[in-house]
């Protein structure tokens, strides 16, 4: 199918995609990578009145370190920060940017705008959240910064406006003693997956001192939990995810809310999800204790 007609307009600044998106009156949309926009144009399952491309805005480019964080502007390629150095500063995001459809869909598509979708189960809203992401999101009102934990509202729905722009986001820097893991289960790679966990450690003089699990692919959102007690009671056990498997099935009952599919039923989700919560955050502990704090 070919797409309803719709206005296209390519402004240079961002003062002019404010003024042209708020002059849509809510029928307008912003095309970043254009990798999710394009299918649904083409399939019909939404039709926008008027396209405001961002690619040409001047200062949505930047890649850098700033106050402790890694800031990507919106108009940053998933692909260019997998292949930059900079990205080293976050290892979560190196864990989990493969996982991202397939390598020429990152080369078009933007870290901003997977995280503006908020597709259910893409991977870096679940990296957003897990690691206390800051949204920076810009409209006619000014500028204001969005914590992830309130980012992310349902399935495709988040704190953007109809006339506002995610302009960047800014993921903090792994700090010491702070290990990471990722795991998802899809049927072919670049897929979507089944279900996924994102997991962060932080150990201090040996000791367990906060403990992260979030997933995706597993509700209409991306979902997280404070595991800190969980870790900590089965840091000391020999084998640490053999002793959190009883917690994360009673996590997977809790956070799996996705109604079963043909790809998979509610409970092999649970299941999937409670095996790969275990090994994940067994591997963030132990990376966080091997990791000088
Ligand atoms: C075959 C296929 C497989 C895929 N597999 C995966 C996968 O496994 N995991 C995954 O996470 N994704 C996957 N994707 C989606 C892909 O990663 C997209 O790149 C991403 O979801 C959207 O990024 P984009 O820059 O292309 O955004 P676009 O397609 O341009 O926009 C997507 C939506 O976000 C809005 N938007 C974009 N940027 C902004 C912004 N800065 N401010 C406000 N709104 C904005 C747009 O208006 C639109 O509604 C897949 C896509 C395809 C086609």
């Amino acid at each position: 199918m070919k797409p309803a007609p719709f206005a296209y307009v390519r402004p240079a600044t961002l003062d002019d995609a404010v003024a042209e998106l708020a002059a849509t009156d809510g029928d307008g949309k912003v095309l970043a990578g254009g990798q999710s926009l394009v299918p649904v144009l083409a399939m019909r399952l939404g039709r926008p009145g008027t396209l405001v491309d961002i690619n040409a805005v001047a200062g949505l480019d930047g890649l850098e370190r700033r106050d402790g964080a890694l800031r990507i502007g919106a108009t940053v390629r998933q692909r260019h920060v997998e292949r930059s150095s900079a990205a080293a500063a976050v290892p979560l995001l190196g864990l989990a940017l493969p996982f991202v459809g397939h390598r020429e869909l990152r080369s078009r598509g933007t870290v901003c705008g997977s995280l503006a979708h908020a597709d259910p189960g893409a991977e870096l809203p679940a990296v957003a959240l897990c690691l206390g992401a800051a949204l920076e999101v810009t409209g006619p009102r000014g500028r204001r910064t969005v914590r992830a934990a309130d980012f992310f509202q349902g399935a495709m729905t988040t704190a953007v406006g109809p006339d506002e722009i995610l302009t960047a986001v800014q993921f903090p820097a792994a700090g010491p003693g702070e290990g990471f893991g990722f795991a998802e289960l899809a049927r072919r790679h670049g897929d979507f997956a089944l279900a996924g966990v994102v997991t962060r450690v932080r150990s201090r003089d040996g000791a367990v001192a906060e403990a992260v699990l979030s997933g995706f692919g597993v509700s209409d959102r991306p979902v997280t939990r404070d595991v800190t007690e969980l870790v900590r009671a089965a840091a000391g056990e020999a084998d640490v995810e053999t002793a959190l498997r009883p917690g994360t099935e009673e996590l997977a009952r809790e956070m799996v809310d996705t109604a079963g599919d043909a790809h998979g039923s509610q409970g092999y989700r649970r299941r999937l999800f409670a095996v790969l919560a275990a090994r994940e955050l067994a591997r963030a502990h132990r990376r966080a204790t091997e990791s000088p704090s």
